[in-house]
């Protein structure tokens, strides 16, 4: 609880931890002795503006206390991997071309990034979290990833065998939609992460939980949007998918007049979410991606899903591109472990 305090509102005095908390200012010294003892908490000195009387000191939580291993593989052929402190900046980076390796053989690779990082942390480690795509289970389980040629792939207890840390393994959509939550200042009242890459999926954050159904909550990629479109992975045709993952994205931008085929692609994604949106009645939605199509795709879906909606469903409402770039699910997989093992968010 003292963590999750400092985690979210930054450095506090001992007297403010006890106010927000409820706990006794007794206790809450012990618990600060304890976490300062474990090199979480530091004590930062006397705030800049004191009031009359002895200025109390503060405490916070340091940043390169533990170190995070995240991994993303949501990025076409690549294994992304990275080490973050738990502010969720990037220590140092390691990437690795997947070279079309599948099932035995990418589990094998993403491993070898995993200990290539674990041995590059001159910190303790807090975990490894890893961002894939498909649809994933609460403990880990990588039930469908076609891509990576994975079907219930026990993934985090293969890692946390081999590598002897912990491990969280997540969507990657739900990941990026964590990074946003827990470090690009989230709306509280419900952020919807779109995450534009070999595919497209969402991350959906409600009353401050990631909302995972019954295990596929997010699959809208797949939801066709058009009778007579391109054939999409799955095998169905119009699939929204096709008209917004990266590399269909790119390939029609080469052939095609750019605004004509962003404009269709904006309106196509603000028309399949507009439901959603009215529905929910969110606070924000997020589009993660590389930011040359972002930003146009901004634009265009938020004019699309306000022509679509009462007023009072979009009031307040905001489209804006991911605060955290392109690292969004590294930081995002950071965020999973810190939840795991520190409890905070
Ligand atoms: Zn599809």
């Amino acid at each position: 609880m003292l963590l999750q305090d400092l985690f979210a509102s930054g450095p506090a005095s001992r007297a403010d931890l006890a106010r927000s908390s409820g706990l006794t200012r007794v206790t809450v010294s012990d618990l600060v002795a304890e976490m300062i003892a474990d090199g979480l908490v530091a004590e930062l000195g006397a705030p800049t503006e004191t009031r009359v009387g002895k200025p109390p000191t503060l405490v916070g939580l340091v940043a390169d206390a533990k170190h995070v291993v995240a991994i993303d593989l949501s990025v076409d052929d690549q294994v992304v991997g990275a080490l973050l402190n738990l502010t969720g900046e990037v220590i140092s980076r390691e990437s690795r071309d997947r070279a079309g390796r599948r099932g035995e053989d990418a589990v094998a690779l993403v491993q070898e990034v995993a200990a290539g990082l674990i041995e590059r942390s001159e910190r303790p480690l807090l975990g490894i979290g890893v961002a894939t795509p498909g649809v994933v289970s609460p403990d880990g389980v990588v039930i469908a990833a076609p891509n990576l040629g994975w079907t219930d792939l026990p993934l985090a207890e293969r890692l946390r065998e081999a590598l002897g840390q912990p491990v969280y393994v997540a969507n990657d959509a739900n990941t990026a939609v964590v990074g946003e939550y827990t470090y690009g200042g989230g709306d509280e009242d419900g952020v919807l992460l779109i995450r534009l890459s070999t595919g497209v999926g969402a991350g959906l954050v409600l009353a401050g939980s990631v909302v995972h159904g019954r295990g596929a909550a997010g699959e809208i990629g797949h939801v066709r949007v058009a009778a007579d479109g391109e054939t999409c992975a799955c095998g169905r045709r119009g699939c929204l998918e096709t008209f917004l993952a990266v590399p269909r994205l790119r390939r029609r931008l080469a052939e095609h007049a750019p605004e004509a085929v962003l404009a269709e692609a904006g309106e196509r994604l603000g028309a399949a979410l507009a439901p959603v949106v009215a529905t929910l009645n969110l606070g924000e939605l997020v589009l993660s991606g590389p930011l040359d199509l972002v930003e146009p795709l901004v634009r265009i879906s938020a004019d699309t899903v306000r022509e679509r909606v009462m007023p009072v469903s979009a009031e307040q409402f905001v489209v804006r591109a991911s605060k955290l770039g392109d690292d969004g699910v590294l930081v995002g997989a950071t965020g999973l472990v810190l939840a795991g093992e520190l409890g905070v968010s």
